[in-house]
């Protein structure tokens, strides 16, 4: 489905932006390309086109589907598929390609791209960087298209129209940039951005980068202190650190020299990686970041049934719980249902059913707690992989009453009443000589013991009537 872009709702975006020439923006089309959910809950990525005529729109397009479909077959990606949504959002270039500006070389395109940036061929970049600082010109095109089309993207990618190398992550992350050349296959360059983007993972080469070093990631490290590596989970005791980079531990974890633009100082989990070598696949330390990653800001419990999580139930109808879960693809999630904080045994998929009638009147708590248990993460430690839904149900139900069998005894001289104990809070007790006009005669507040009241035969007049109020 293609969904023609209004010229009327860019009206502000064209205050903003000034320069625009308003025909380029009519020319904009939004292509929904996986669609999984609302964007507020997924990993939202949508990528933009970069150097694309407007006869380039489906060429753009289906490269954009097809990296998808890539991006979505490798791990582990592949496993959190149900997760992520994908849009394409094409807006024409008057040119095809980008600038080379050391060369001399300039094409008239959307976001005035640019490699060759702080001395670095393959640094593909937009407005602002080394050659135009004007930010309206590049990244806040970029922004204003977001916000006005898919305001909840977490990551955009622009895809630069080139068939020269060039990719970057623009600091911060929001920003991936990669052009389509074929020096390396698309899919891997951007698995390897999206590294940086979406999992803030840190390059592991040793290519010196004194523009950006930034602070430690989740896969880089200065620390060789076995017990203070935040890898450490995943090192096996019998594995010396720092590791040598020999045949023995080729494919096991570890601490190796070398990462973070150092060869020297900097350290790196596993001897080679997707974010050291473009084309290999993602170590476990860059996978348990990237699954961390995929489920922060996202929460698997859709939704939880009944939304109000005050409930009060005044009839003795079994109600059910119930939760609606975004699932991985390969593997379920655990749950498991407590009430007031004690795990219910058996309790253990998405509905729970809770009777009134059998729980008594009270306050209870109940609560799902849903944990993602996949072997790819060992370290959790903001624990995004544990969801809960909680509520309060308080049950009032009509308390049902035995008969209650009052006893009287006369002697000669006293008069005796025997009241059994009773399912109550207290009860009070009137009495009458005519069954018309009642006085209170005592009130019992501890009714849960049997109960003699006796009085001189000679203090009451004749007849006399006693009945029982129970609170
Ligand atoms: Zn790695």
């Amino acid at each position: 489905m293609i969904k023609h872009l209004k010229c009327l709702r860019l009206l502000a975006v064209l205050t903003f932006l000034g320069s625009l020439n308003p025909s380029a923006w009519s020319q904009t089309n939004l292509y929904p390309l996986w669609v999984k959910g609302p964007d507020s809950n997924r990993v939202t990525v949508v990528f933009l086109a970069e150097g694309y005529r407007n006869t380039g729109f489906t060429v753009f397009r289906n490269q954009a589907q097809a990296l998808v479909n890539q991006i979505l077959s490798k791990p582990p990606f592949s496993e959190y598929q149900n997760h992520f949504n994908f849009y394409a959002i094409a807006v024409p270039s008057r040119e095809s390609g980008s600038d080379l500006p050391v060369t001399g070389i300039f094409r008239d395109t959307f976001f005035n791209s640019a490699y060759q940036n702080y001395g670095q061929s393959q640094l593909l970049m937009v407005p602002p960087n080394e050659f135009d600082t004007n930010y309206a010109r590049g990244q806040g095109k970029i922004d204003a298209l977001i916000q006005t089309y898919v305001p909840e993207a977490d990551v955009r990618v622009v895809l630069v129209n080139n068939d020269l190398f060039g990719a970057a992550t623009v600091p911060g992350g929001l920003t991936v940039i990669a052009s389509t050349d074929n020096a390396y296959p698309l899919t891997d360059t951007l698995l390897h951005e999206l590294g940086h983007s979406l999992g803030k993972l840190g390059d592991e080469y040793e290519t010196p980068f004194p523009e950006f070093q930034g602070a430690e990631e989740p896969n880089t490290t200065t620390q060789t202190n076995r017990n203070s590596i935040k890898w450490r989970a995943w090192i096996n005791p019998t594995t010396p650190v720092p590791t040598p980079e020999t045949a023995a531990f080729n494919n096991l974890l570890g601490l190796f020299e070398g990462a973070h633009y150092f060869a020297k100082g900097w350290y790196r989990p596993k001897l080679d990686c997707r974010m050291r070598t473009l084309t290999n696949s993602y170590c476990e330390i860059c996978t348990e970041g990237m699954v961390l990653a995929f489920n922060r800001n996202l929460n698997v419990i859709e939704e939880s049934v009944p939304l109000s999580k005050q409930q009060i139930h005044t009839n003795s109808d079994a109600v059910t719980y119930s939760l609606k879960l975004l699932q991985p693809a390969g593997h379920a999630l655990s749950v498991q249902w407590f009430l007031n904080g004690i795990p219910v045994a058996g309790q253990t998929g998405s509905n729970f059913v809770f009777s009134p009638q059998n729980q008594g009147n009270g306050i209870y708590n109940i609560r799902a707690e849903v944990s993602d248990k996949t072997a790819l993460v060992r370290t959790d430690l903001d624990r995004v992989l544990l969801r809960n839904a909680s509520w309060t149900a308080e049950v009032k139900l009509p308390v049902p009453q035995e008969p209650i069998r009052i006893s009287a005894e006369v002697t000669a001289t006293e008069f005796s009443l025997q009241i059994p104990k009773i399912n109550a809070s207290r009860y009070f007790v009137d009495n009458s000589t005519n069954l018309l006009t009642w006085q209170a005669a005592f009130t019992n507040l501890n009714p849960n013991a049997p109960f003699v009241f006796t009085q001189p035969l000679r203090f009451l007049p004749w007849p006399q009537f006693f009945r029982i109020r129970v609170e």
